[in-house]
């Protein structure tokens, strides 16, 4: 059997609904509101200020830090809350996807810290939350190269898809998951994995939506951007 209608009537390489607020937590240096169908990401960013514990600072550069949570009323079934393997992972790819953008030489002893939090998942949490933490450290007015867009693709029975749903990804015929984060103006892949299995020609095809997929992403990062300061002129 092929997957030849998505359960929720998307094409295949259609997106969820993207939704992009900056500036929602006002207290922190910069955070933002990243939306993708019914997964909802917000993030935060605080510094670059003193760095702890101290002997993690260096001269050279900041040390970007990322804290990542699903809470626990995010899903329908019980969490655990509190850190797990799966937020260690996660907070650290998101570094990782968002660092090659950062020139962190200019923050010598310091430290960013990134706190990245999903209020409501169903799949796709690790990408809305670098959508989220992206437009954050733009928010902070970090120097940036470019900004991060992130989304997964995947396949579905025979299938490749963009931004799968959690039923998408339980599919009884099996589901591929690979979450793509990108600067689509360098072009620089910042972040790739892979929950499953997929040829190469399938790769290179999935790889291909996500680009066009990172860049209607970025569109509405750079939206949100601007309509903080358009409110801020009002
Ligand atoms: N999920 C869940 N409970 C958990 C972890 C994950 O219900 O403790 C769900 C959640 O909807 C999440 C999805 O499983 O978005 C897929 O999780 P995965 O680890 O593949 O990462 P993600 O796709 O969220 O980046």
């Amino acid at each position: 059997m092929t997957y030849s209608k998505r359960f929720d009537g998307r094409k295949f390489d259609e997106v969820r609904e993207l939704e992009a607020k900056v500036g929602i937590i006002k207290r922190a240096a910069g955070s933002a509101m990243f939306r993708m169908g019914k997964t909802v990401a917000i993030a935060a960013v605080y510094g670059p200020r003193e760095l702890f514990p101290s002997f993690l600072q260096d001269p050279k550069k900041g040390k970007l830090k990322c804290i990542y949570d699903l809470l626990s009323f995010s899903v329908t079934e019980r969490k655990r809350p509190g850190p797990s393997r799966r937020s260690t992972e996660i907070s650290m790819v998101t570094v990782d996807a968002l660092e090659p953008v950062l020139d962190l030489s200019k923050f010598a002893y310091t430290g960013i810290d990134i706190y990245v939090y999903i209020t409501q998942a169903d799949a796709g949490t690790r990408t809305a939350g670098i959508n989220a933490a992206s437009l954050a450290l733009a928010d902070a007015g970090i120097p940036m190269k470019d900004l991060i867009s992130s989304v997964a693709v995947g396949k579905i029975s025979d299938k490749i898809c963009v931004d799968l749903t959690k039923e998408e990804e339980d599919h009884p015929e099996g589901a591929t998951d690979l979450p793509v984060a990108m600067g689509t103006r360098t072009g620089q892949v910042t972040l790739l994995q892979m929950d499953g299995n997929m040829s190469q020609e399938e790769i290179k095809e999935a790889l291909k939506m996500a680009k066009k997929a990172c860049e209607g992403i970025k569109e509405v990062q750079v939206k949100a951007l601007k309509d903080k300061y358009k409110e801020a002129l009002k």
